[in-house]
C-alpha cells in the first residue's frame, strides 16, 4: 500500500527514520515516498496496458515539481485546471514532459490562461460549457492556433461521497448535460480550428466502488455510437479522476479492479483512454508530520495540540475527511496493524487532535483513540499527500511549511519552509 512503515516501534518513511526529517527540517512538515507515487503509478500502467491509455496525474491533488518531474519520467501526463498548473507542468516538461499528454479542465478558464494553453500545445482542452467553446473557437482563430477538445458530460449518476466532492450530477456546475452533448455536437462539430474527438466525465472525489466507473462509461458509450453514425469522429473518452485512496487500509478497489470493469467496454468501443488521477498516486505517499505542544485537559476531553494547523492541513475541517493520526514512536505493541477509524487497542487514550488557530474547526481528529503522547512528541497524520500542500495557506500568519521527498536512505528538502520575510515579500 505505501511505504510509510513502523519498525521496532518507529515510524520510517521507506528507509528514513521520520524523526531524523524532524529534527533537521523542524515540523510540521510533509513527507513524501518517492517509491510509492511510483508504484501507484506503474499499477495504474499496468492494469490498462491492454488499450491505449494516456495517464494525466492532476497536478491539483499535489503540485511540487520536483514530484511532477519524477512522474513525467515514469511516463505520466497532467491534468491541469489553471495557467499556474500550466507553468508547474512546463517545469516538469522541461524534464521531458511530453506537453500532448495535457488535458486541461476547469470551469472558468481566461482568455490568457487559454492563449497559454494553445501556445503551449497541450493534448486536449476539457470543455465544461457551450460559451467556453465558442471563445476557444474564437481565439483559435483568432490567434491561428488549431486543438483538440473533450466535451465534458454530465451523466448524472449518483454515489456514496461527502456533498462537496461529488461532480458528476445535474445541479453541479461542470459540464453539459448528456442530453444537451449531440446538440453542442452538431452546431460546433465543424468549426475548423477545434477538433471535437472526445467525451471528458469526472465523478468527483470518493469513490469507493467501481460501480459508478462503470456505469458512466455504459451511459456514455451510446452516446458515442450516436455522435459516430452522425459521422463525428469520436476516438477517446477522459475518464476523470477520483479513484480511491486507502485513508483507511483495505478499504477501495485496485487499479486492476476498476480496469477489470472499464477495459473491456474501451476495447469493445475502440475508444482510447484517458484517466486523471490525483489522490490514488499521490494520497498515501505522503504524511504530514507534526509535533505535541501542548496537551489539555478541558472538561471531560482531552486535547492534543500541536503544530501544524488547518493552515496546513484542511481536509478534516473542509470535508471532514478522516485521517489516521499516531505517534512517530511508540511502544512496540502500539505499532498500529491496520489505519482504521475505529482501532481499540487496550492502553491507548481518547484525545481530540487540534492545531493551533483561532478557529473552532482548527482540528484533525475528534475522540480518536491514540496512544498517550507528551508535549514534544512527534505525530504522523497519514494518508496527507493529496490536497494536502496544495491546500494549505498562510492563515494566521503562519508560514507555509516544508515538503520533503524520500528515496530509499535518502531524503531532500524539496520546498523550503516558508520565512517570515517570504510571507510579505509581495507587500508594499
Ligand atoms: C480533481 C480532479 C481530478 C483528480 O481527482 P482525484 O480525486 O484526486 O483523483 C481529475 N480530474 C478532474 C477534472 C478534477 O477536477
Amino acid at each position: 500500500m505505501d511505504s510509510f512503515v513502523y519498525k521496532n516501534g518507529k515510524l520510517f518513511a521507506e528507509g528514513v527514520d521520520v524523526e531524523t526529517i524532524a529534527n533537521e527540517v523542524g515540523t510540521p512538515v510533509y513527507i513524501y515516498s518517492k517509491a510509492t507515487f511510483l508504484d501507484h503509478l506503474k499499477k495504474i500502467q499496468t492494469a490498462y496496458a491492454e488499450i491505449d491509455t494516456t495517464i494525466c496525474y492532476a497536478i491539483k491533488a499535489c503540485g511540487n515539481i520536483t514530484i511532477l518531474k519524477h512522474l513525467a519520467e515514469a511516463g505520466s501526463g497532467f491534468d491541469i485546471v489553471s495557467g499556474g498548473e500550466l507553468f508547474r507542468a512546463q517545469q516538469a516538461g522541461a524534464a521531458g514532459a511530453d506537453m500532448s499528454k495535457i488535458v486541461y479542465a476547469g470551469v472558468g478558464k481566461t482568455d490568457k490562461e487559454i492563449l497559454e494553453a494553445l501556445d503551449t500545445g497541450i493534448g486536449y482542452f476539457n470543455i465544461e460549457s457551450e460559451p467556453e467553446l465558442e471563445n476557444l473557437i474564437a481565439l483559435c482563430k483568432k490567434h491561428g492556433h488549431t486543438t483538440k477538445a473533450a466535451l465534458r458530460v454530465n451523466p448524472d449518476i449518483k454515489y456514496d461521497s461527502h456533498k462537496h466532492i461529488t461532480t458528476g450530477v445535474k445541479e453541479t456546475k461542470f459540464g453539459v448535460d448528456i442530453e444537451r452533448a449531440q446538440k453542442v455536437f452538431a452546431k460546433y462539430d465543424n468549426n475548423g480550428v477545434v477538433e471535437m474527438s472526445a467525451i471528458h466525465v469526472h465523478l468527483g472525489s470518493g469513490g469507493k466502488t467501481i460501480e459508478p466507473y462503470v456505469n458512466y462509461v455504459k451511459k456514455v458509450l451510446p452516446l458515442v455510437e450516436a455522435l459516430r453514425s452522425r459521422g463525428h469522429t469520436i476516438d477517446a473518452l477522459d475518464l476523470g479522476g477520483g479513484y480511491g485512496a486507502d485513508y483507511q487500509s483495505d478499504t477501495v478497489p485496485s487499479a486492476a479492479d476498476y480496469a477489470a470493469g472499464i477495459v473491456p467496454l474501451l476495447r469493445a468501443a475502440k475508444l482510447k483512454l484517458i484517466l486523471e488521477p490525483g489522490k490514488s498516486i499521490i494520497a498515501n505517499a505522503g504524511i504530514m508530520l507534526t509535533r505535541t505542544v501542548f496537551k489539555k485537559i478541558g472538561g471531560e476531553k482531552t486535547f492534543v495540540i500541536v503544530d501544524a494547523g488547518m493552515n496546513d492541513l484542511i481536509r478534516p475541517c473542509l470535508y471532514e475527511a478522516f485521517h489516521f493520526i499516531w505517534p512517530a514512536a511508540v511502544d512496540e505493541k502500539f505499532v498500529p496493524e491496520k489505519r482504521v477509524k475505529d482501532l481499540t487497542m487496550p492502553g491507548t487514550e481518547v484525545v481530540d487532535i487540534v492545531g493551533p488557530i483561532c478557529e473552532g474547526t482548527d482540528y484533525f481528529a475528534k475522540d480518536r483513540a491514540m496512544p498517550t503522547v507528551r508535549r514534544g512528541d512527534l505525530v504522523a497524520v497519514f494518508t496527507a499527500g493529496a490536497y494536502g500542500y496544495t491546500m494549505a495557506s498562510n492563515y494566521n500568519a503562519r508560514p507555509m511549511c516544508p515538503e520533503v521527498l524520500v528515496d530509499g536512505n535518502k531524503f531532500e528538502v524539496i520546498r523550503r519552509r516558508q520565512t517570515y520575510e517570504d510571507m510579505i515579500a509581495l507587500e508594499k
